[in-house]
């Protein structure tokens, strides 16, 4: 375990203007916190937070990042309280520490929340302090050292696979190559022990067979680059056991066939170099077609640069060669640091201010757009279609992107959805269709008079909320319709010249078998009775005695056609609706009745085989049914004031049925029948003229 005087010379080392007395009270406050407390190891607990202290000075990481590293166990495992903290380190380190405290919670969590909690709170780290993050990281690295001193397999699998998933990814976005290696190695072989133990020991047959094959091929390199006049550093080394099994995974290949586990490193001193390299190892062996990339002239968008290269070595040994400079070799092992200690190398400034390079990592992870894009070809692709938002009290909604506030209040609950008046984000009143961003804090308001709108629809995403809304929408609508269906209902047995008895109703729900009251006023409203079936019904015998015809045929009487033998049997076509007043074309086909169709019907354009008759309207024609598109506005009673239109002009509506509906109007096909087409024009004209009705016109024919 570091000493506290070893640790603090570290940070001292890299930073002159630490605050040592800051470390010092860390070191000695947590030493005091933690007391007895053992690791699964035997360990005292304390060398915990210290290791990962100790990890977080390689980095050259500030001093409140490595006081945040010694106290980063305190609160959850101890009776130090955020108070505490802040008392004695300031706010600053008090923010980190319960910053990474909330990532450790999670691990105390049910498998099933914890990747997505996880996620979450990661995100939130990143977007608030990235060196809660690496303090994070660092833990989780010590946790993977020290593993195997766990006893329960299942534990040690499940920390292994969320390493694997979830934070080798992260510390690989970042830069931390190192990090990310040895998470993998550490998690690898906990998860598949046997692959594990299966490829180490073909890496061990390999040294046996060839000796010391590494170090052989390092002098041949360097041997043909100092010919070449090259200086070169030559690092060899084996490919870490994980990597091999995964390229043997995605490439369905068997050990044997995976010739390359060996790749080399060549350092030169500058990127002219780089490309003579390249050039002598062509030369010399055969690269292997298709793994060459120039990562130096298009870096990796995390800042990669390198040249990388496969070359046939020996009839069954091909390796892999990376070729870079030293200042691309410092970024690529420890990342983000090394970029920055650099640029200050160059200004030959005073040491590296590590405040500094956070600051830059922080930067460039803002810059490099959003926390998704940070994550992007990771193992979090998965995660990435998920939002994770916060209601007030804390409690986690998960949402599918791109979902907006009012799913968010669905989400909750279906009441709160169904009453909400509006919402704040953050704080922040806002529109409701305000997309959730990860992270969000939403609080929905609600208020009791409020029920969901149909224009909700158009930004509500999820599942549940759109059904929950349409759902009330439609009873909203029938609910309307029913209550159209009574005034009709009204009116029908004003008509009927007896008074009804108390039977007659539940009678007459029997004889037109429907279910119950508010089954026949939706009939009634929807024209799919019609008056004098309603009236027969409740009376048998009423209708006629009334002298209430029934609907079909009624008006064929009323319509004779100039142009047609009389007795000639025609029928007014169905796509057309010809009223009197029309111009008309009768079509005539052998055995069937003459069908006519309005003069622009294009139903006629069908019809060239069949004789046309030219057709005119009878003096005392009467009667026809029109179709018309009535597009009222959304708006309670709209409905009413269209069928209060069409009654007043003495229409009876044959049929009624919403065709299409939308956050602002629904479009209505009626049916309705009319004396001729000025009595059509006059209704269409009427309809224009009232408020609730955004257009009306007759139904294009065919
Ligand atoms: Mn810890």
């Amino acid at each position: 375990m570091l000493r506290q005087y070893e640790l603090v010379d570290r940070v001292l080392n890299y930073d002159p203007d630490a605050d040592e007395a800051l470390l010092n009270r860390a070191y000695v406050f947590s030493m005091q916190a933690h007391g007895s407390q053992k690791r699964a190891s035997g360990d005292p607990y304390f060398s915990h937070p210290i290791e990962v202290a100790g990890i977080l000075t390689d980095l050259q990481l500030d001093d409140e990042t490595i006081a945040t590293a010694i106290l980063h166990d305190t609160i959850e495992d101890t009776v130090a309280t955020p108070e505490q903290i802040e008392k004695s380190f300031g706010p600053s380190v008090a923010r980190l520490v319960d910053g990474v405290t909330k990532l450790s919670k999670i691990e105390a969590q049910t498998e099933n929340e914890r990747a997505a909690e996880n996620l979450r709170k990661f995100l939130l780290a990143m977007s608030s302090d990235i060196r809660v993050l690496l303090v994070k990281l660092a833990d989780r690295l010590h946790n993977m050292r020290t593993l195997h001193h766990i006893a329960s397999e299942q534990k040690r699998r499940r920390i292994a696979r969320e390493t694997m998933d979830i934070y080798a990814p992260l510390a690989e976005r970042i830069g931390m190559y190192e990090f990310m290696r040895e998470m993998q190695t550490l998690a690898f072989q906990q998860l598949e022990p046997d692959a594990y133990t299966s490829i180490t020991k073909r890496l061990h047959q390999l040294h046996e067979g060839g000796g010391d094959i590494i170090s052989r091929i390092s002098s041949g390199l360097r041997l043909q680059l100092s010919r070449a006049g090259v200086k070169a550093e030559i690092q060899g080394r084996e490919k870490h056991p994980y990597s091999i099994w995964r390229k043997m995974a995605e490439r369905h290949i068997s050990f044997e066939q995976l010739s390359d586990v060996m790749a080399f490193r060549v350092i030169v001193k500058d990127i002219d170099e780089c490309y003579k390299t390249l050039g002598v190892l062509h030369r010399r062996w055969p690269m292997v077609p298709g793994r060459f990339k120039d990562y130096i002239s298009t870096p990796k968008r995390n800042g990669y640069r390198s040249l990388h290269t496969s070359i046939i070595h020996s009839e069954k040994m091909r390796i892999e060669v990376q070729v870079r400079t030293e200042e691309m070799h410092a970024q690529a092992e420890y990342g983000l640091a090394a970029h920055w200690a650099y640029k200050q190398g160059d200004k030959s400034a005073s040491k590296a201010s590590s405040h500094s390079w956070i600051r830059d990592l922080v930067d460039i992870l803002e810059h490099a757009g959003n926390p998704e894009e940070l994550l992007e070809h990771t193992k979090m692709a998965m995660y990435q279609d998920r939002i994770f938002a916060f209601s007030p009290t804390g409690e986690l909604i998960q949402l599918p992107k791109g979902s907006t506030a009012i799913d968010f209040a669905y989400a909750v609950h279906t009441d709160v959805g169904d009453t909400t008046v509006g919402a704040k984000v953050n704080g922040r009143v806002v529109p409701l269709r305000t997309p959730i961003e990860n992270g969000d804090q939403v609080q929905i308001l609600r208020s009791k008079a409020q029920e969901p709108q149909v224009e909700w629809l158009t930004f509500a995403f999820t599942g549940k909320a759109r059904s929950s809304i349409r759902r009330f929408v439609r009873q909203k609508e029938r609910e309307e319709t029913i209550a159209l269906g009574r005034k009709f209902y009204d009116e029908i047995i004003k008509r009927i010249p007896a008074e009804l008895g108390k039977e007659a109703l539940p009678e007459a729900l029997k004889r037109l078998k429907l279910p119950d009251e508010e089954a026949l006023m939706e009939a009634i409203a929807r024209k799919l009775v019609d008056d004098a079936t309603v009236m027969d019904a409740l009376m048998p015998g009423s209708a006629e005695k009334a002298g209430v015809k029934r609907r079909e045929g009624a008006q064929r009487d009323a319509i004779s056609m100039k142009g047609l033998t009389p007795g000639v049997a025609f029928q007014l076509a169905s796509c057309c609706n010809p009223v009197p007043g029309d111009r008309i074309i009768g079509v005539r086909r052998p055995d069937e009745p003459v069908e006519v169709h309005t003069i622009d019907c294009r139903k006629l354009a069908e019809s060239q085989d069949a004789d046309w008759v030219d057709l005119a309207w009878g003096d005392g024609s009467d009667g026809g049914t029109a179709r018309l598109t009535v597009i009222v506005k959304n708006e309670p009673g709209a409905l009413a004031v269209m069928s209060g239109i069409l009654g007043a002009h003495h229409a009876n509506i044959v049929n009624l049925s919403l065709s299409h509906r939308d956050t602002a109007f629904h479009t209505y096909d009626v049916t309705i029948e009319v004396h001729d087409v000025q009595h059509l024009m006059k209704i269409v004209a009427a309809l224009r003229a009232a408020d609730a009705v955004s257009q009306a016109e007759r139904t294009p024919a065919g």
